[in-house]
Parts: structure tokens; C-alpha cells; sequence
């Protein structure tokens, strides 16, 4: 399928779920994930309408955007570490990963405007995901306060890969359930009104849920390292 009729099929279908639950369907924000496929396949998506571009590694996030002239948001959604600040900092809109404090003090240090940036939760607890333990982030988004050039949107988590997507519907409610302990807290730096949750396998469950920004490879541009897709 072209990139076009994914998204489109994936706009209807945010559409269904959200007539059913009674939710906005413009606050929801497709991230096209592109880290899998080329910059013809990125591009395809900016002409179907996607607004949103997702990559998960400084060189990638270079190599697209040296060839991408078109005004979209670029999202950096993978572990950054500190020596790619520098290199990744200036050319981002939304940061997914903020998850320890020396990376909150190098994107500060960086930064000569505000970043909006989403705190990893790691709410399943795999060992192999980043993000922090949910007892931490109320006292990690109160540090955060020292760098006013961080603006604390969201939360992003992401959910183990299963078969069944149901079974992350408990993950993406614990994520709500931090972000509305966290918003009661009305810190001015962190509003926290932005969700990022759900991705290729999950994200119709993510939407019920209360995700407002969607990560999505490989259901709408593909996956060019897989085969099969
Ligand atoms: C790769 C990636 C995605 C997209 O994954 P798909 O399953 O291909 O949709 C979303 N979020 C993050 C953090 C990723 O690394």
C-alpha cells in the first residue's frame, strides 16, 4: 500500500475510535516514524498530509533533514545521549526521551529557545526500555524547573511488544494516570497536557486511552529493513 493509503486509512480509523469515545480527532498528532525507510518514503508521507516526522538517531535525523525542505515538526523519539545534544538539539520541535537530569542540563545549555519535550516513563519495566520508574517522575519533573528552556508538554511510555494489543491498555492507563497526578501539581513549566503513547501494534488502544501524539513506522511509511513490508 502507498504511504497515502495508509495515512488515510489511519486518519478514518482515528476518526471511528474517537466518534466512539467522544474525543476531538485533531487532538490527536500522527508522528511519522522514519526511521526504517528512505527519504522518498518520508517525503511520500509530507505529501499525504503528515505534519509530524519521527527519528530515533542523530545521523538519521541529519540524513533526512539535509534532503527535507518541506516545513513539518521534527520529533527526536530515541535515547539521546549527551554528546548528540549538540547535534540534535538545534533542528528538533519535541523531544520524547527526556529521562535524567545531565541531559536536561546539556539541552539547556544548548538551547537558545524552548524545546518541548514529552518524560519517558518506563511504566512496564522491561529492562531492556529506557525511561524512568513511575515513583520518579514527580520529583524528576521538579528538578526540571532549573531549565527554563524545557518545557515539560507530556509524557511518553512506550508498551512491550505483544500479540494482542489489549494487553497495553494497563500500561497506557497508568501513563494517564501520572500525567493527571502531575497536572494537580500545576507546575507552570510542566503542564503536562500532551500524551505520546501507541505505535504501529498498539495505537487504536493508545487513543482510548487519551494518547495525543501516536509514534507510527511501520503501518504508515513501512518498514525498507524488514521484509514483508
Ligand atoms: C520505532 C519506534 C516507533 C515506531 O514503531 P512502529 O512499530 O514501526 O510503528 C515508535 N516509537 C519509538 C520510540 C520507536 O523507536
Amino acid at each position: 500500500m502507498s504511504v497515502k493509503e495508509n495515512f488515510d486509512k489511519i486518519q478514518s480509523e482515528i476518526a471511528s475510535i474517537c466518534d466512539r469515545i467522544g474525543r476531538d480527532p485533531a487532538s490527536i498528532n500522527v508522528v511519522a516514524v522514519t526511521k526504517y525507510v528512505s527519504n522518498e518514503r518520508a517525503k511520500e508521507a509530507i505529501d499525504a498530509g503528515v505534519v509530524h516526522l519521527g527519528e530515533n538517531r542523530a545521523e538519521g535525523l541529519a540524513m533526512k533533514q539535509e534532503d527535507i525542505q518541506e516545513q513539518v515538526s521534527w520529533h527526536f523519539i530515541g535515547s539521546l545521549q549527551s554528546k548528540k545534544v549538540k547535534k540534535v538539539a538545534p533542528h528538533i520541535s519535541y523531544l520524547h526521551s527526556l529521562d535524567r537530569v545531565s541531559l536536561a542540563k546539556e539541552l539547556d545549555k544548548r538551547l537558545d529557545r524552548e524545546l518541548a519535550c514529552f518524560v519517558q516513563v518506563n511504566v512496564s519495566k522491561e529492562e531492556s526500555k529506557a525511561g524512568l520508574d513511575i515513583e520518579e517522575v514527580d520529583e524528576f519533573i521538579q528538578e526540571l524547573e532549573a531549565y527554563p528552556s524545557l518545557k515539560i508538554i507530556g509524557l511518553m511510555t512506550m508498551a512491550p511488544f505483544v500479540n494482542d494489543p489489549e494487553e497495553t491498555r494497563p500500561i497506557f492507563k497508568a501513563l494517564k494516570k501520572i500525567q493527571l497526578d502531575i497536572q494537580a501539581k500545576n507546575y507552570s513549566h510542566a503542564p503536562c497536557t500532551e500524551l505520546s503513547m501507541g505505535m504501529s501494534n498498539d495505537y487504536q488502544v493508545a487513543i482510548e486511552e487519551g494518547a495525543t501524539f501516536i509514534r507510527i513506522g511501520t503501518s504508515l511509511v513501512g518498514n525498507e529493513k524488514k521484509e514483508g513490508n
